[in-house]
Protein backbone atom coordinates (compact mmCIF):
# COMPACT_ATOMS: atom_id res chain seq x y z
CA UNK A 1 0.00 0.00 0.00
CA UNK A 2 1.08 3.74 -0.17
CA UNK A 3 2.81 5.60 1.95
CA UNK A 4 1.70 9.40 2.01
CA UNK A 5 2.62 12.29 3.87
CA UNK A 6 0.27 14.60 4.56
CA UNK A 7 1.07 18.23 5.70
CA UNK A 8 -1.17 20.05 7.99
CA UNK A 9 -2.71 16.92 9.31
CA UNK A 10 -4.07 18.71 12.74
CA UNK A 11 -6.38 20.29 9.78
CA UNK A 12 -9.88 20.49 9.49
CA UNK A 13 -9.57 18.93 6.18
CA UNK A 14 -6.57 16.98 6.75
CA UNK A 15 -8.24 15.14 9.57
CA UNK A 16 -10.62 13.80 6.67
CA UNK A 17 -7.54 12.89 4.18
CA UNK A 18 -6.10 11.04 6.82
CA UNK A 19 -9.16 9.25 7.85
CA UNK A 20 -10.47 7.93 4.16
CA UNK A 21 -6.38 7.56 3.56
CA UNK A 22 -6.69 4.66 6.55
CA UNK A 23 -10.01 3.38 5.75
CA UNK A 24 -8.47 3.15 2.03
CA UNK A 25 -5.49 0.79 3.59
CA UNK A 26 -2.49 3.33 3.15
CA UNK A 27 0.13 4.09 5.42
CA UNK A 28 0.03 7.97 6.56
CA UNK A 29 2.62 10.43 7.93
CA UNK A 30 0.60 13.21 9.01
CA UNK A 31 2.63 16.55 9.92
CA UNK A 32 1.74 18.47 12.36
CA UNK A 33 3.28 22.13 14.27
CA UNK A 34 3.49 21.05 17.32
CA UNK A 35 3.82 17.21 18.37
CA UNK A 36 0.74 18.12 20.89
CA UNK A 37 -1.55 17.58 18.25
CA UNK A 38 -1.01 14.52 17.06
CA UNK A 39 -2.75 12.54 19.96
CA UNK A 40 -5.40 14.88 18.70
CA UNK A 41 -5.41 13.72 15.16
CA UNK A 42 -5.17 10.04 16.51
CA UNK A 43 -8.20 10.41 18.84
CA UNK A 44 -10.55 12.65 16.13
CA UNK A 45 -9.61 9.74 13.38
CA UNK A 46 -9.92 7.04 15.47
CA UNK A 47 -13.77 7.03 16.39
CA UNK A 48 -14.10 6.17 12.80
CA UNK A 49 -12.52 3.40 12.56
CA UNK A 50 -12.54 -0.44 12.80
CA UNK A 51 -10.43 -2.32 14.35
CA UNK A 52 -6.30 -1.29 15.56
CA UNK A 53 -4.76 -2.22 12.40
CA UNK A 54 -4.75 1.20 11.30
CA UNK A 55 -2.75 2.76 14.16
CA UNK A 56 0.32 0.64 12.92
CA UNK A 57 -0.08 2.94 9.82
CA UNK A 58 -0.56 5.89 11.31
CA UNK A 59 2.92 8.06 12.23
CA UNK A 60 4.17 11.88 12.91
CA UNK A 61 6.54 13.98 11.82
CA UNK A 62 6.89 17.96 13.06
CA UNK A 63 6.84 20.18 10.41
CA UNK A 64 7.04 23.92 10.15
CA UNK A 65 6.43 25.34 6.93
CA UNK A 66 8.91 28.38 8.17
CA UNK A 67 11.70 26.06 8.58
CA UNK A 68 13.60 23.46 7.27
CA UNK A 69 14.51 21.38 10.36
CA UNK A 70 12.38 17.45 9.47
CA UNK A 71 11.45 17.72 5.91
CA UNK A 72 13.85 15.03 4.43
CA UNK A 73 13.27 12.84 7.72
CA UNK A 74 9.71 12.99 7.19
CA UNK A 75 9.86 11.92 3.28
CA UNK A 76 11.68 8.96 4.09
CA UNK A 77 9.83 5.87 2.14
CA UNK A 78 7.16 8.04 1.24
CA UNK A 79 5.36 7.72 -2.37
CA UNK A 80 3.26 10.66 -2.20
CA UNK A 81 3.00 14.33 -0.66
CA UNK A 82 -0.59 15.46 -0.18
CA UNK A 83 0.57 18.82 0.97
CA UNK A 84 -2.45 20.98 2.92
CA UNK A 85 -0.97 23.02 5.18
CA UNK A 86 -1.56 26.75 5.08
CA UNK A 87 -2.72 29.43 7.33
CA UNK A 88 -6.04 30.37 6.90
CA UNK A 89 -7.61 32.65 9.39
CA UNK A 90 -11.01 33.92 10.01
CA UNK A 91 -9.50 37.22 9.71
CA UNK A 92 -6.71 39.11 7.26
CA UNK A 93 -3.14 40.36 8.95
CA UNK A 94 -2.20 43.54 8.59
CA UNK A 95 0.70 42.41 7.23
CA UNK A 96 0.33 39.98 4.26
CA UNK A 97 2.94 38.41 4.07
CA UNK A 98 1.95 36.50 7.70
CA UNK A 99 -0.10 34.20 5.04
CA UNK A 100 1.51 34.60 1.83
CA UNK A 101 5.21 33.59 2.89
CA UNK A 102 4.66 30.22 4.92
CA UNK A 103 2.19 29.51 1.81
CA UNK A 104 4.74 29.88 -0.52
CA UNK A 105 7.69 29.08 0.70
CA UNK A 106 5.86 26.18 2.65
CA UNK A 107 4.74 24.98 -0.60
CA UNK A 108 8.50 25.46 -2.18
CA UNK A 109 9.76 23.88 0.55
CA UNK A 110 7.76 20.95 0.66
CA UNK A 111 7.58 20.29 -3.37
CA UNK A 112 12.07 20.78 -3.27
CA UNK A 113 11.97 18.41 -0.32
CA UNK A 114 9.81 15.93 -2.10
CA UNK A 115 12.00 16.36 -5.45
CA UNK A 116 15.01 16.28 -3.33
CA UNK A 117 13.78 12.55 -1.59
CA UNK A 118 12.72 11.12 -5.43
CA UNK A 119 8.60 11.36 -4.58
CA UNK A 120 7.04 12.32 -8.11
CA UNK A 121 3.97 12.26 -7.01
CA UNK A 122 1.92 15.70 -5.60
CA UNK A 123 -1.41 16.57 -4.44
CA UNK A 124 -1.59 20.08 -3.31
CA UNK A 125 -4.86 21.69 -1.53
CA UNK A 126 -5.49 24.61 -3.18
CA UNK A 127 -8.01 26.87 -3.43
CA UNK A 128 -11.24 28.28 -5.49
CA UNK A 129 -10.06 31.68 -4.93
CA UNK A 130 -7.08 30.89 -7.04
CA UNK A 131 -9.23 30.46 -9.47
CA UNK A 132 -12.51 32.43 -8.91
CA UNK A 133 -11.26 36.39 -8.17
CA UNK A 134 -11.05 37.25 -11.55
CA UNK A 135 -13.75 38.94 -14.05
CA UNK A 136 -15.51 36.20 -15.95
CA UNK A 137 -15.26 37.14 -20.22
CA UNK A 138 -18.62 37.94 -21.25
CA UNK A 139 -19.22 34.62 -23.10
CA UNK A 140 -18.74 32.42 -19.81
CA UNK A 141 -21.17 31.32 -17.51
CA UNK A 142 -18.96 29.71 -15.02
CA UNK A 143 -15.21 29.94 -13.76
CA UNK A 144 -13.46 26.82 -14.30
CA UNK A 145 -10.16 24.95 -13.87
CA UNK A 146 -8.66 27.09 -16.66
CA UNK A 147 -9.08 30.35 -14.66
CA UNK A 148 -6.97 32.06 -12.42
CA UNK A 149 -7.23 34.94 -9.70
CA UNK A 150 -6.08 38.22 -10.92
CA UNK A 151 -3.62 39.35 -7.33
CA UNK A 152 -5.50 42.84 -7.70
CA UNK A 153 -9.13 41.60 -8.64
CA UNK A 154 -11.29 43.94 -6.03
CA UNK A 155 -12.41 41.01 -4.33
CA UNK A 156 -8.93 39.15 -3.59
CA UNK A 157 -7.88 39.98 -0.21
CA UNK A 158 -4.39 38.56 1.53
CA UNK A 159 -5.11 34.72 1.66
CA UNK A 160 -6.26 34.99 -1.47
CA UNK A 161 -3.48 36.10 -2.92
CA UNK A 162 -1.48 33.61 -0.36
CA UNK A 163 -3.24 30.98 -1.93
CA UNK A 164 -2.79 31.97 -5.69
CA UNK A 165 0.85 32.55 -5.37
CA UNK A 166 1.42 29.50 -3.85
CA UNK A 167 -0.53 27.22 -6.26
CA UNK A 168 1.41 29.56 -9.21
CA UNK A 169 4.84 28.88 -7.37
CA UNK A 170 4.08 24.77 -7.63
CA UNK A 171 3.16 25.04 -11.01
CA UNK A 172 6.09 27.16 -12.01
CA UNK A 173 8.27 24.51 -10.04
CA UNK A 174 7.07 21.60 -11.26
CA UNK A 175 7.86 23.30 -15.12
CA UNK A 176 10.97 24.88 -14.56
CA UNK A 177 12.85 22.32 -11.80
CA UNK A 178 10.70 19.03 -11.64
CA UNK A 179 9.22 18.28 -15.25
CA UNK A 180 9.41 14.85 -13.61
CA UNK A 181 7.09 15.34 -10.70
CA UNK A 182 2.87 14.73 -11.49
CA UNK A 183 1.42 17.25 -9.45
CA UNK A 184 -2.34 17.82 -9.17
CA UNK A 185 -4.23 20.60 -6.81
CA UNK A 186 -7.91 20.72 -5.55
CA UNK A 187 -9.25 23.99 -5.47
CA UNK A 188 -12.25 24.09 -3.09
CA UNK A 189 -14.66 26.64 -2.35
CA UNK A 190 -15.53 26.82 1.04
CA UNK A 191 -15.69 23.73 2.87
CA UNK A 192 -18.14 22.91 5.28
CA UNK A 193 -19.66 19.18 6.51
CA UNK A 194 -18.71 17.24 9.74
CA UNK A 195 -14.96 18.57 11.36
CA UNK A 196 -14.12 15.32 13.06
CA UNK A 197 -13.70 17.47 16.71
CA UNK A 198 -14.27 20.59 17.86
CA UNK A 199 -10.81 21.74 16.61
CA UNK A 200 -12.24 22.91 12.86
CA UNK A 201 -10.67 25.55 10.68
CA UNK A 202 -12.32 28.95 9.93
CA UNK A 203 -14.47 27.84 6.67
CA UNK A 204 -16.94 26.31 9.79
CA UNK A 205 -17.02 28.93 11.86
CA UNK A 206 -19.63 30.50 9.27
CA UNK A 207 -22.07 27.96 10.55
CA UNK A 208 -20.63 28.31 14.07
CA UNK A 209 -21.47 32.36 13.99
CA UNK A 210 -24.97 31.48 12.13
CA UNK A 211 -25.70 29.54 15.02
CA UNK A 212 -24.94 32.18 17.34
CA UNK A 213 -27.16 34.71 15.98
CA UNK A 214 -24.07 37.00 15.90
CA UNK A 215 -24.96 39.19 13.41
CA UNK A 216 -28.40 41.71 13.38
CA UNK A 217 -29.30 40.94 9.94
CA UNK A 218 -27.18 39.29 6.87
CA UNK A 219 -25.87 40.58 3.93
CA UNK A 220 -27.10 39.85 0.70
CA UNK A 221 -23.95 37.64 0.18
CA UNK A 222 -23.35 33.51 0.23
CA UNK A 223 -20.67 31.82 -0.89
CA UNK A 224 -20.11 28.37 -3.26
CA UNK A 225 -20.22 25.26 -0.86
CA UNK A 226 -18.51 22.03 -1.01
CA UNK A 227 -18.42 19.31 2.10
CA UNK A 228 -15.08 18.11 3.79
CA UNK A 229 -15.97 13.91 2.91
CA UNK A 230 -15.98 15.42 -1.21
CA UNK A 231 -12.87 17.37 -0.69
CA UNK A 232 -11.27 14.24 0.86
CA UNK A 233 -12.28 12.12 -1.25
CA UNK A 234 -11.14 14.16 -4.64
CA UNK A 235 -7.63 13.77 -2.69
CA UNK A 236 -8.06 9.63 -2.45
CA UNK A 237 -9.60 9.92 -6.29
CA UNK A 238 -6.28 11.71 -7.44
CA UNK A 239 -4.14 9.50 -5.45
CA UNK A 240 -5.72 6.23 -7.56
CA UNK A 241 -5.55 7.86 -10.59
CA UNK A 242 -2.40 9.51 -11.30
CA UNK A 243 -1.78 9.29 -15.08
CA UNK A 244 -5.51 10.59 -15.67
CA UNK A 245 -5.58 13.60 -13.04
CA UNK A 246 -1.56 14.28 -13.94
CA UNK A 247 -0.86 17.80 -14.68
CA UNK A 248 -4.52 19.23 -13.94
CA UNK A 249 -6.44 21.24 -11.31
CA UNK A 250 -9.91 20.01 -9.83
CA UNK A 251 -12.73 22.14 -8.53
CA UNK A 252 -14.29 21.27 -5.70
CA UNK A 253 -17.78 23.03 -5.20
CA UNK A 254 -21.42 21.91 -5.34
CA UNK A 255 -23.21 25.62 -5.77
CA UNK A 256 -23.56 28.96 -4.20
CA UNK A 257 -25.56 29.37 -1.15
CA UNK A 258 -26.79 32.65 0.13
CA UNK A 259 -26.14 33.56 3.66
CA UNK A 260 -29.51 33.89 4.37
CA UNK A 261 -30.34 30.62 3.22
CA UNK A 262 -27.69 28.70 5.85
CA UNK A 263 -30.12 31.04 8.52
CA UNK A 264 -33.55 29.44 7.09
CA UNK A 265 -31.81 25.76 6.66
CA UNK A 266 -30.60 25.99 10.38
CA UNK A 267 -33.64 27.77 11.75
CA UNK A 268 -36.01 24.87 10.49
CA UNK A 269 -33.56 22.18 11.78
CA UNK A 270 -33.21 24.03 14.83
CA UNK A 271 -36.61 25.78 14.81
CA UNK A 272 -36.39 26.74 18.82
CA UNK A 273 -32.62 28.28 18.81
CA UNK A 274 -32.06 31.99 17.90
CA UNK A 275 -31.44 32.28 14.19
CA UNK A 276 -31.39 35.54 12.26
CA UNK A 277 -32.48 35.03 9.33
CA UNK A 278 -33.18 38.43 8.39
CA UNK A 279 -31.64 40.72 5.45
CA UNK A 280 -29.11 43.72 5.88
CA UNK A 281 -30.19 46.24 2.78
CA UNK A 282 -27.23 46.37 0.74
CA UNK A 283 -26.95 50.50 1.37
CA UNK A 284 -26.56 49.29 5.24
CA UNK A 285 -23.70 46.69 4.40
CA UNK A 286 -22.32 48.97 2.06
CA UNK A 287 -21.99 51.95 5.10
CA UNK A 288 -20.61 49.37 7.55
CA UNK A 289 -17.31 48.99 5.04
CA UNK A 290 -16.47 51.92 5.54
CA UNK A 291 -15.49 50.88 8.61
CA UNK A 292 -14.29 47.44 8.65
CA UNK A 293 -12.19 46.05 5.79
CA UNK A 294 -13.20 42.56 5.86
CA UNK A 295 -16.67 43.72 5.20
CA UNK A 296 -15.27 46.21 2.14
CA UNK A 297 -14.42 42.75 0.20
CA UNK A 298 -17.45 41.59 0.34
CA UNK A 299 -19.03 44.80 -1.52
CA UNK A 300 -18.10 43.88 -5.38
CA UNK A 301 -20.09 40.67 -4.86
CA UNK A 302 -23.18 42.03 -2.32
CA UNK A 303 -26.38 40.52 -4.48
CA UNK A 304 -24.12 38.39 -6.97
CA UNK A 305 -24.14 34.71 -7.08
CA UNK A 306 -20.58 33.58 -8.93
CA UNK A 307 -20.77 30.35 -10.57
CA UNK A 308 -18.14 27.85 -10.11
CA UNK A 309 -18.21 24.27 -12.25
CA UNK A 310 -17.69 20.71 -10.79
CA UNK A 311 -17.61 19.13 -14.42
CA UNK A 312 -14.30 18.07 -14.30
CA UNK A 313 -14.38 16.50 -10.55
CA UNK A 314 -17.51 14.93 -11.73
CA UNK A 315 -16.49 13.53 -15.37
CA UNK A 316 -12.79 12.69 -14.43
CA UNK A 317 -13.21 11.72 -10.93
CA UNK A 318 -16.41 10.25 -10.59
CA UNK A 319 -17.52 12.52 -7.34
CA UNK A 320 -21.45 12.83 -6.70
CA UNK A 321 -21.00 15.60 -4.50
CA UNK A 322 -23.19 15.88 -1.29
CA UNK A 323 -25.79 18.20 -1.25
CA UNK A 324 -24.98 21.98 0.31
CA UNK A 325 -27.74 21.47 2.60
CA UNK A 326 -26.12 18.07 4.15
CA UNK A 327 -22.78 19.85 4.69
CA UNK A 328 -24.69 22.56 6.32
CA UNK A 329 -26.84 20.35 8.44
CA UNK A 330 -23.50 18.04 9.21
CA UNK A 331 -21.42 20.93 10.46
CA UNK A 332 -24.33 22.20 12.89
CA UNK A 333 -24.58 18.89 14.40
CA UNK A 334 -21.28 18.66 15.08
CA UNK A 335 -20.38 22.17 16.64
CA UNK A 336 -23.41 21.96 18.80
CA UNK A 337 -22.93 18.28 19.62
CA UNK A 338 -18.95 19.41 20.76
CA UNK A 339 -20.63 22.06 23.01
CA UNK A 340 -18.82 24.89 20.81
CA UNK A 341 -21.95 26.62 20.81
CA UNK A 342 -24.47 26.31 23.48
P1 LIG B 1 -7.12 24.52 9.00
O1 LIG B 1 -6.79 25.87 9.54
O2 LIG B 1 -8.00 23.63 9.80
O3 LIG B 1 -5.78 23.74 8.65
C1 LIG B 1 -4.64 24.39 8.24
C2 LIG B 1 -3.46 23.49 8.55
O4 LIG B 1 -2.26 24.16 8.12
C3 LIG B 1 -3.30 23.21 10.05
O5 LIG B 1 -2.89 21.89 10.21
C4 LIG B 1 -2.19 24.17 10.44
O6 LIG B 1 -1.42 23.75 11.55
C5 LIG B 1 -1.34 24.12 9.19
N1 LIG B 1 -0.43 25.26 9.17
C6 LIG B 1 -0.73 26.58 9.09
N2 LIG B 1 0.39 27.31 9.15
C7 LIG B 1 1.42 26.43 9.26
C8 LIG B 1 2.83 26.56 9.38
N3 LIG B 1 3.43 27.75 9.39
N4 LIG B 1 3.57 25.44 9.48
C9 LIG B 1 2.98 24.22 9.49
N5 LIG B 1 1.66 24.03 9.40
C10 LIG B 1 0.89 25.12 9.29
O7 LIG B 1 -7.73 24.80 7.57
P2 LIG B 1 -8.48 23.83 6.53
O8 LIG B 1 -8.40 22.43 6.92
O9 LIG B 1 -9.79 24.44 6.29
O10 LIG B 1 -7.56 24.09 5.24
C11 LIG B 1 -6.63 23.13 4.78
C12 LIG B 1 -6.16 23.54 3.41
O11 LIG B 1 -7.27 23.67 2.55
C13 LIG B 1 -5.44 24.89 3.39
O12 LIG B 1 -4.42 24.82 2.42
C14 LIG B 1 -6.53 25.85 2.94
O13 LIG B 1 -6.00 26.99 2.31
C15 LIG B 1 -7.27 24.96 1.95
N6 LIG B 1 -8.63 25.36 1.69
C16 LIG B 1 -9.59 25.38 2.69
C17 LIG B 1 -10.88 25.75 2.40
C18 LIG B 1 -11.95 25.77 3.45
O14 LIG B 1 -13.04 26.33 3.20
N7 LIG B 1 -11.74 25.16 4.63
C19 LIG B 1 -11.29 26.16 1.04
C20 LIG B 1 -10.23 26.09 0.08
C21 LIG B 1 -8.96 25.70 0.40
P3 LIG B 1 -1.83 24.12 13.06
O15 LIG B 1 -2.95 23.20 13.39
O16 LIG B 1 -0.60 23.90 13.83
O17 LIG B 1 -2.27 25.56 13.01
Amino acid sequence: MTRVLVTGASGFIAKHIVLQLLQAGHTVVGSVRSAKRQAEVRTAVAAHLEGDDWQNRLFFASLDLNADTGWKDAMENVDVLMHTASPFPISQPKNEDELIRPAVDGTLRALRAAKENGINRVILTSSAVAVMQSNLPTDKLAHDETDWSDLNHPTINAYGRSKTLAERAAWDFVQSDAPEMNLTTINPVLVLGPPLDANFGSSVSVVERVLKAKDSALPKFGLPIVDVRDVATMHLKALEMPDETRGMRFLASNGYVWFADIAKTLKTAYPNRKIVTRLAPNAFVRFLALFDKDIRTIIPQLGFAPKVSNDRARSIMGINFIPPRDAILAAAEVILRTGKVK
